[in-house]
């Protein structure tokens, strides 16, 4: 069965993140009332053999009762609730990401992101958000993250792409190819990548070109819509009342920039994305 963008998240945390709040069964009900059809939960996955991103992340013994939350909502006859997580990028994780979650586990999908790099500043990993002045080499190292996590065949789509203009706050020669690499690669593997909602519920950040969000960036999406890569949209929520918040922001960014949604497709088999 074919959905619009206007039904769906596939993009949304819990209170088991611990930066998030609301329960499993909470976004269900909002996302019902907000005229969702379908609801993917992607929290930020939790690694068995690393204490990654500690106190702001799932802990990993508390997976089976985040898998079994979700699953208890499965049978909603008004809404489809799929099992998800947005992975971080780290190569030696692969195959926890491909046997453990999409396979033992038996994940609906998962989604990619690339959230954190080493400050030069001051050798700390932060949200590239908080990158003052973010490196050529580092904004090199993020596209190279990004695509072998596109390359890796492992996500359903990626998550806000265009966060390293965060932190790369110039619209120059070196960031339009570092665009253009991460558009052209998910073009060529066929996966589909997310306008963030997120991004435009955060505060303006300055630029040299004038204030924008720190993501989504509309030259970024401007290029995706021109190479003609299938574009989504998620709302990112974190709490409830954001389960369908990109139906509105992301919705009119998307339109200003002259871009058409792709839909998802859904059934026994699994989800794809087509561009309808
Ligand atoms: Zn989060
Ligand atoms: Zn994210």
């Amino acid at each position: 069965m074919l959905y619009n963008q206007s039904l769906v998240n596939l993009h949304t945390h819990s209170f088991y993140c611990k930066h998030g709040t609301g329960t499993i069964a909470e976004f269900v009900s909002r996302a019902k009332e907000d005229g969702l059809k379908v609801l993917g939960f992607s929290e930020h996955c939790p690694l068995p053999d690393r204490e990654y991103q500690k106190g702001n992340r799932m802990d990993y013994p508390d997976l089976p009762f985040y898998e079994a939350d979700v699953r208890a909502q499965m049978n909603d006859p008004d809404i489809r609730v799929l099992l998800g997580a947005e992975c971080d990028w780290l190569p030696d994780e692969e195959s926890f990401y491909r046997d453990g979650l999409l396979g033992e586990r038996g994940y609906d999908y998962l989604c990619c992101s690339i959230h954190h790099m080493v400050d030069p500043s001051d050798g700390r990993e932060k949200f590239i958000q908080y990158i003052n002045d973010m490196p050529v080499g580092h904004m090199l190292e993020y596209v190279r993250l990004y695509t072998d996590a596109l390359r890796s065949g492992l996500f359903l789509f990626g998550c806000h792409p265009d966060l390293f203009l965060a932190g790369y706050r110039h619209w120059d020669a070196d960031a339009r190819a570092a665009s253009r690499d991460i558009i052209q690669c998910a073009k060529a593997c066929d996966i589909p990548l997310e306008i963030n909602d997120n991004g435009l519920r955060k505060k303006i950040v300055e630029t040299e070109n004038g204030p924008r969000h720190p993501y989504p960036v509309r030259e970024f999406w401007e290029m995706a819509r021109d190479e003609g890569l299938k574009i989504v949209t998620n709302s990112d929520a974190h709490r409830p009342k954001d389960v369908a918040a990109h139906l509105t922001n992301s919705f009119a960014f998307a339109s200003q920039a002259g871009i058409r949604f792709a839909s998802w497709d859904i059934d026994e088999s699994g989800i794809t994305c087509v561009q309808a």
